[in-house]
């Protein structure tokens, strides 16, 4: 981390200060290379690279910054926060795989009974199992009312059917949160969550998906899956408020990824225009060069003050920051891909070679304007939520 004055910041408090600055030391350490690593080539290698990290992090004991311990602990939204941006920095797979054990884990955290907190939380903070968040469908993504995976009763257990879509380490978890439908025809009430084990029979989450920048997805089919009732999380027609309590949490720390991929491009970017000889001087001497670095400098801290306001509300005791958190994110992650555009740009040809650092942030902030609700959508909360005078 180079500029940390943000961490006085009154958003957060000496602990985070503390946290943040371990966590950026560990990282330059343990995470750093892995970033410069060569992308994996096959799926075998990223998983392993995943593996790799979730052990690395456990060791670290980060991962509880992340999972909540269920213990009537809330989640702290800026340590996720501080940790995404800091773990971005470094190397995107690490802030994902930190993520999602977050994710993956959120609504047993937030709305599981004992039992199902300590037969899965436990083994999430240490990296003893795998977590993932299965909520998207394929007709069903943007529009989350339109679930169409059916949980139907079947004396003392559920019976699941349907596909779910683009899920986040998809053939790598040991369980799923899963969405699905206990009531049909009525929209998002009629929506309830499950935990799936991934040895469910019926469950097939084979199918993986390449990304632009890998990470571990697949497509995840429950073809008759019986599921016992202890497996239902909070109660029946709870789904969709359980899904955005989770994605509350959540949604900031995507802008905080962001952020993360957005400050990076900023240091290689200084250190690139500093050093590129050009016109008899150096780029950076050049003012149109000095504009975009102001614009870019402008974007990063109005990101992350909205971020961080948004974490501090929801860790003040704010029950909901749905606008805020909508707002942090479709923020960051729409100024972010135009930091890092501009960085690719001010590093010319080289900027746009395969393995540079700056064309790996490229591919890295794409997806997150569009997962955990796209920008599209994130406009459409927060325009609701003011008119609706809430
Ligand atoms: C890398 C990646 C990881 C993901 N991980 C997970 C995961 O772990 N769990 C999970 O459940 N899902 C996951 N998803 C799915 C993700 O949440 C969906 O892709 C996303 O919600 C958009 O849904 P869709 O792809 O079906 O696009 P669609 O809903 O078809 O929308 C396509 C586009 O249309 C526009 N649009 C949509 N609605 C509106 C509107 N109302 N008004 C105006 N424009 C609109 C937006 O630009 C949007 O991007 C992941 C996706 C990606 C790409």
């Amino acid at each position: 981390m180079n500029d940390t004055s943000f961490l006085n910041w009154p958003f957060f408090e000496e602990r985070h200060k503390t946290m943040a600055l371990g966590l950026d030391k560990w990282a330059a350490q343990e995470i750093a290379p892995l970033g410069d690593a060569s992308e994996p080539k096959n799926n075998d290698q990223l998983d392993a690279m995943c593996a790799d990290i979730l052990a690395k992090l456990a060791d670290g004991n980060w991962l509880k910054l992340a999972v909540a311990d269920g213990n009537n602990t809330a989640h702290d939204v800026r340590s996720i926060c501080l940790a995404r941006e800091t773990l971005a920095k470094h190397a995107g797979l690490a802030d994902f795989v930190f993520a999602m054990q977050g994710l993956g884990s959120g609504a047993i955290a937030l709305f599981g009974d004992d039992q199902q907190k300590q037969k899965y939380l436990s083994d999430v903070r240490t990296g003893k199992s795998v977590a993932a968040f299965a909520l998207s469908e394929p007709d069903a993504g943007s529009d989350v009312a339109a679930i169409s995976t059916s949980a139907t009763k079947d004396g003392d257990d559920y019976i699941l059917n349907g596909e779910k879509a683009f899920i986040s380490n998809g053939g790598i978890a040991d369980f799923y949160c899963v969405f699905a439908r206990t009531e049909q025809g009525t929209g998002a009430k009629g929506l309830s969550a499950f935990i799936v084990d991934k040895n469910t029979a019926g469950l097939d989450d084979k199918t993986r998906i390449d990304l632009l920048a890998p990470h571990p997805l697949a497509n995840i089919k429950f073809d008759n899956c019986r599921i016992p009732k202890s497996a239902l999380i909070g109660e029946e027609g709870q789904g969709f408020k359980i899904a955005m309590a989770v994605l509350d949490i959540f949604r900031p720390s995507v802008g905080a990824a962001a952020l993360g991929f957005a400050k990076r491009a900023m240091v290689e970017t200084i250190a690139h225009t500093s050093n590129r000889e050009a016109f008899g001087g150096v780029l950076a001497d050049l003012q149109m060069t000095q504009s975009t670095i102001a614009d870019m400098a402008v974007s990063i801290d109005a990101s992350a003050l909205l971020i961080y306001r948004a974490a501090w509300q929801k860790d003040s005791g704010q029950a909901r920051i749905t606008r805020e958190a909508a707002m942090a994110k479709l923020f960051s992650t729409e100024s972010a891909q135009q930091v890092v555009d501009s960085a690719v740009q001010l590093h010319g040809g080289s900027g746009v070679v395969a393995g540079a650092v700056v064309e790996k942030l490229y591919r890295e902030v794409r997806a997150l304007r569009i997962y955990e609700g796209a920008s599209e959508v994130q406009k459409l909360i927060i325009a609701k939520q003011l008119l609706s005078g809430s």
